[in-house]
């Protein structure tokens, strides 16, 4: 079995981050993620895996999430990068085409997010959600290409698979949320469960411009294509710079989370 280093989800709209490689298909006791792609950047093993298959034949709710993370674990992968399309919660202060959220709140009310639905009980820490030293990577990474980044913003993960309303992005604002998406939670979660760390980068979009024709859907799409390249560069970039070692607290043991 081949084995690799670090693992990399693609959002929608975000596939040209596959470079040329070799596809896998894995198993998993969760159910098959889609085929994901073993490559080379630098001197590093990577998987790159679409998150909702190769044809975006998955909403955001029937996503299999737990599939999908034990399935780069069963590669080896120890470290997961993911990325997202993300709506701005608060526009007029979003500043950047790119966010590497700080923090999250789960609102999705998932099912599946979790890998223990039976003994022992087993309850993760998330004083940290995102590992330290893949988020220091991308802002590292981001700040090098001179890409500007938000790089403070609490991340809200909804259940999909349509948009909010604009009541619903305003009442997401006063719990202080600054983004909105669909699929860091339970990614996050999972990671964690498995000992892996995980840090995520988005693509912004406007998704509740009252006076645009375009579906929100549309500026998504035409957010993800217009900044695909940016962030792929901030993406690869971080790969050659996060550490071979990990000295963060993600691969904590079972002794320590089970309650
Ligand atoms: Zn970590």
């Amino acid at each position: 079995m081949n084995r690799a280093r670090i693992g990399i989800i693609c959002g929608v709209g975000l596939e040209e981050l596959h470079p040329e490689g070799t596809d896998l298909r894995v198993g998993t006791p969760f159910g098959s993620p889609p085929i994901m792609r073993l490559a080379s950047v630098g001197d590093v093993d990577v998987v790159f895996l679409t998150r909702r298959g190769s044809r975006h034949n998955q909403p955001p709710h029937l996503t299999n999430y737990r599939a999908n993370i034990y399935g780069l674990h069963e590669l080896g992968v120890e470290r997961i990068i993911g990325t997202d399309v993300t709506q701005m919660i608060d526009v007029p202060s979003r500043k950047s085409a790119i966010a590497i959220p700080s923090d999250l709140i789960d609102l999705s009310g998932r099912l599946g997010s979790t890998f223990y639905d039976e003994a022992p009980a087993v309850q993760i820490d998330m004083g940290y959600p995102f590992c330290p030293e893949i988020r220091s990577s991308l802002l590292d990474s981001a700040r090098e290409l001179g890409i500007k980044a938000e790089t403070e913003s609490v991340y809200v993960c909804v259940e999909g698979p349509r948009f909010r309303t604009p009541a619903e992005i305003q009442a997401l604002k006063i719990l202080g949320g600054d983004l909105v998406g669909m699929d860091l939670a339970p990614e996050v979660f999972l990671a964690r469960e498995l000992g892996m760390c995980y840090s995520a980068v988005t693509v912004l979009f406007d998704g509740n411009k009252g006076k645009q024709t375009a579906p929100a859907a549309v500026r998504l799409i035409e957010a993800a294509k217009n900044s695909a390249s940016t962030l792929k560069e901030i993406v690869i970039t971080a790969i050659k710079e996060v550490p071979v070692r990990r000295r963060c607290f993600c691969a904590r043991g079972p002794e320590e989370t089970i309650i």
